[in-house]
């Protein structure tokens, strides 16, 4: 295996086009066969056919029917070389496979019997040799034979030709796709599945055919699923005038998948975790999840498939864009003020992490080792916020105007986020030379706030001045172009008018400062008292602020501010402070003392009656240990926590009989609801109930225990789970044993009882994780067991970073174990060894020991050694 870095600068231009190509499977039990037959026309005069293939046993190759001798061609144990090809010619490839052994889960494999597959990025090249990139595009005829008794569901993309017996028990599907795509969007599907059915009208009138797939007997829980898609369907018609182009649709779940789904066209694979739902299985934020990732799928057939990527280095032309789109239909079909809370939430834990980490990279790639490394939250989620800011510059309606355009010039194309930014910059008239430094450039920048306020002369003068820190390969950095919505507030609240002649409004009638420069001063004229300033509202730029603001102004923002994200924000901000003093005092082993004004603040917010529930959830909500990860200096985890339980301890004193009041009043309501509201309503009792187990009081235990008895749906049983799990209750053992027995048979549901042992703070949460890795109902081959309980640990800060264990060992083993059958997924649990840098002196030793350890180990999959050595340097 080859182990060297690719470069963008490196990208040539296909040598050859790919006029069509016909696909036949023949499955069987021990083997398979693949007959790949394409029509190629040379570019290039003089070029020689290179064709991407790995871990294939090559059965013949013929050019225009003839076979090829021994000497006509060379393989590799990457390439498959034909030194001198006609002009135009036909090249059938006839490969054997062998999926049922296939554990990295890309290219064709098998899963609970089920044929399936997984091309993206690269692994179409273990199907057939092939030009395995995504600037060739040409249109696919899929034949599939397989036995019809084991497999009488066929499925590829497209159109469904026809279905005919051979013979012999078995049976051959026909399929062609009339769009031209790159082979990473190939898939087919064979098994014996269940299904739903339904319709969608197009806004043109075609009737589309929805079919959604899943093991039988979990069909009927895949009607969250179709309703999701019926949903997106039409908000894609509703928002940007995308309509679907096939006769039919289909989704499948299957139970070992790497990612959470692939968006494949017309035929979209999922990971069952997110297809299957009712109330008894899932939560409201599997409910929620679903709803999500099934419109990001749908969304990529305009955004993916119909306009793809010219190169890998671009994964974000399309990822960043269908997030930001998934993100907007969420807004719409929720409420858009805690939809942005909770996507900011996630892009800080994640992905702000990973941009200070050894892992930092741009949104547009330079190099890389493994093309599955890319997808990362920064592709995916600051890439989302890349066209977010491009949205805020020339707001929605420009933005509807650039995508047009878009879609105008590129439809059918392959190209880069160069081309996209200029599709939605040049029909506005604006100049985005400067803004394009957000996708080449890594780090999370850092904007310093000062202010200052002449009595005499009415004016707030403001200074910005930004600054990024180095990352991996970019020392410094250019100055940013950085949209900040802002806004002036009265003594009483009011916004105030904003007379500076550097304001900017955008076609929305959002007050924005285009922040260009280093460093910037903006003077507001006319105001008779210092004014309240909130900046970056609707967290406008991805970006941190360094802002000594006032308590007082805080308080006062957190509120009366109009922007609901900045009143969040402002407890957020008040919180850190709080626990930065708690953690020194705990690092100092000194008593914890409270800070009684945030305590009283956060009294009245639980007290206050006129606050959306879903809000109020979010508002009572303390910043995450990931987040504290990146703020204080020093990660010591066993600080973090003290202060943790310390804060939200005193609150749940203060308030024990508020708190119980909140919870009997929204407890019980619509317990099989799935409406956006009903979800707020038990986010905020579910809240309250996990501030009074901080109380450790056995009243309370019993409350928590008594939901879990009696909960009518998942979100309800899985909130006391959790808190009896991470609880030294009597009523822990009895409840964990419960969950086994009923659920023991459900591999989506088993995973939360994984999660829910392996994120508690108990002291022997590792003897309890390495104990469950032996447990009958976890599969190290299953990547949602793999996820759910080792890298659910590795995301548990206070355990993974505790002193006196041997946890990276034991992690560092696991990685290992799993690299060997699938480099992704190991790969995946790399990122627990981001924070490497904020550890003390003797913890950060013991993380590198166990760095060194697997990086010296000679067949590491490219995957981890990428993600692992740059720790090393
Ligand atoms: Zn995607």
């Amino acid at each position: 295996m080859k182990q060297e870095k690719i470069y963008l600068k490196d990208y040539k231009a296909p040598t050859f086009s790919v006029e069509g190509i016909n696909l036949d499977f023949i499955l069987n039990e021990d083997f398979c066969r693949v007959i790949a037959k394409s029509e190629i026309k040379k570019q290039t005069p003089g070029a020689e056919l290179r064709l991407n293939g790995e871990e294939l046993k090559l059965v013949s190759v013929k050019i225009n029917g003839k076979a090829l001798a021994a000497g006509e061609y060379e393989t590799t144990e990457e390439e498959l070389i034909i030194k001198t090809v006609p002009d135009i010619f036909t090249l059938e490839i006839e490969t054997e496979l062998q999926p049922q052994n296939n554990t990295s889960l890309e290219g064709l494999y098998k899963s609970s019997g089920i044929f399936c597959t997984q091309c993206e990025a690269q692994g179409f090249r273990k199907i057939t040799y092939f030009f395995d990139r995504p600037d060739i595009m040409t249109s696919y005829s899929v034949t599939i034979e397989a036995d019809k008794k084991k497999y009488p569901v066929l499925l590829s993309n497209g159109d469904r030709i026809k279905v005919e017996d051979v013979g012999n028990g078995r049976h051959k599907a026909f399929w062609r796709d009339p769009h031209k795509k790159p082979c990473y969007l190939f898939a087919l599907v064979a098994g014996d599945l269940g299904v739903i059915r339904d319709t969608f009208t197009t806004k043109s009138g075609r009737k589309v055919n929805l079919e959604v797939y899943a093991a039988h007997g979990k069909q009927e829980r895949c009607w969250h699923a179709m309703a999701s898609l019926q949903k997106s369907m039409k908000w894609d018609e509703d928002t940007f005038g995308l309509e679907y182009d096939l006769n039919d649709y289909m989704i499948v779940a299957i139970d070992d998948f790497n990612a959470g789904a692939m968006e494949n066209k017309g035929l979209n694979i999922f990971n069952s975790r997110l297809v299957l739902a009712d109330s008894n299985s899932a939560t409201d934020v599997d409910f929620h999840s679903i709803e999500s990732v099934v419109a990001h799928e749908y969304f990529h057939n305009w955004t993916g498939n119909r306009v793809t990527l010219r190169d890998w280095f671009q994964l974000s032309l399309k990822e960043g864009l269908t997030v930001f789109r998934d993100q907007e239909f969420s807004a719409d079909m929720t409420d858009r003020g805690v939809q942005r809370i909770e996507d900011v939430d996630a892009l800080r834990a994640g992905q702000f992490a990973e941009d200070a980490g050894p892992n930092a990279h741009p949104v547009r790639p330079e190099s890389c080792m493994a093309v599955d490394n890319f997808f990362t939250m920064t592709i995916y989620e600051k890439g989302s916020e890349v066209i977010r800011m491009m949205q805020t510059i020339v707001g929605r309606k420009g933005f509807r105007k650039g995508m047009d355009e878009y879609f105008k010039r590129h439809d059918g194309q392959a190209v880069t986020t160069e081309d996209f930014a200029a599709a939605i910059s040049e029909p506005n008239g604006k100049d985005f030379s400067q803004f394009r430094r957000w996708y080449h450039q890594a780090g999370t920048p850092t904007i310093a706030i000062n202010e200052h306020f002449d009595d005499a002369k009415g004016e707030y003068h403001l200074t910005l001045e930004q600054h990024c820190a180095p990352t991996p390969n970019q020392p410094t950095k250019d100055p940013f172009h950085v949209p900040l919505m802002m806004g002036l507030l009265d003594k009483s609240g009011q916004e105030l008018p904003l007379s500076c002649d550097k304001i900017q409004v955008n076609t929305d009638g959002k007050n924005l400062i285009e922040l260009k420069d280093k460093k910037e001063t903006y003077v507001f004229k006319g105001l008779k008292d210092r004014p309240v300033l909130s900046i970056l509202r609707e967290f406008s730029a991805p970006v941190n602020l360094s802002w000594n603001a006032k308590e007082e102004d805080l308080y006062f923002l957190m509120e009366k501010d109009t922007d609901s994200f900045n009143r969040r924000e402002m407890t957020q901000k008040l919180a850190l402070r709080v626990f930065h003093k708690l953690i020194d005092q705990a690092r100092n082993k000194a008593p914890l003392n409270m800070d009684s004004r945030f305590v009283n603040a956060m009294s009245a917010l639980i007290r206050s009656n006129d606050m959306d529930p879903a809000f109020k959830a979010k508002m009572l909500q303390l910043p995450s240990y990931a987040v504290l990860a990146q703020v204080e200096s020093v990660l010591d985890a066993e600080a973090f926590h003290q202060a943790r339980v310390a804060l939200r301890t005193a609150i749940a004193r203060e308030n024990r009989q508020q708190l119980l009041d909140i919870y009997h009043k929204y407890h019980g309501v619509d317990p099989k609801s799935h409406d956006p509201k009903v979800f707020g309503h038990r986010s905020l009792k579910n809240q309250a109930l996990t501030y009074l187990a901080e109380l450790n009081d056995p009243e309370i235990m019993d409350v928590v225990n008594n939901q879990y008895q009696q909960a009518q749906n998942m979100t309800d049983r899985m909130t006391a789970l959790m808190i009896l799990a991470d609880s030294e209750s009597k009523h822990r053992e009895a409840a964990l044993n419960d969950f086994y027995q009923n659920w023991k048979d459900d591999s989506v549901v088993i995973n939360k009882w994984f999660t829910a042992q392996a994120t508690t703070s108990r002291k022997q949460t590792l003897e309890d994780v390495k104990a469950l890795t032996k447990h009958p109902a976890f599969n190290i081959t299953n990547p949602n067991n793999v996820y759910s309980l080792l890298r659910a640990f590795g995301a548990n800060l206070v355990r993974f970073h505790d002193p006196k264990t041997d946890a990276y060992e034991f992690y560092a083993d696991k990685i290992l174990e799993i690299d060997g059958k699938n480099p992704q997924v190991a790969a995946r649990l790399c990122a627990a060894f981001n924070f490497v840098q904020k550890l003390d002196p003797v913890m950060k030793d013991k993380v590198l020991t166990q760095i060194k350890r697997m990086v010296a180990v000679p067949n590491l999959s490219k995957n981890s050694r990428e993600l692992l050595q740059s720790a090393l340097t």
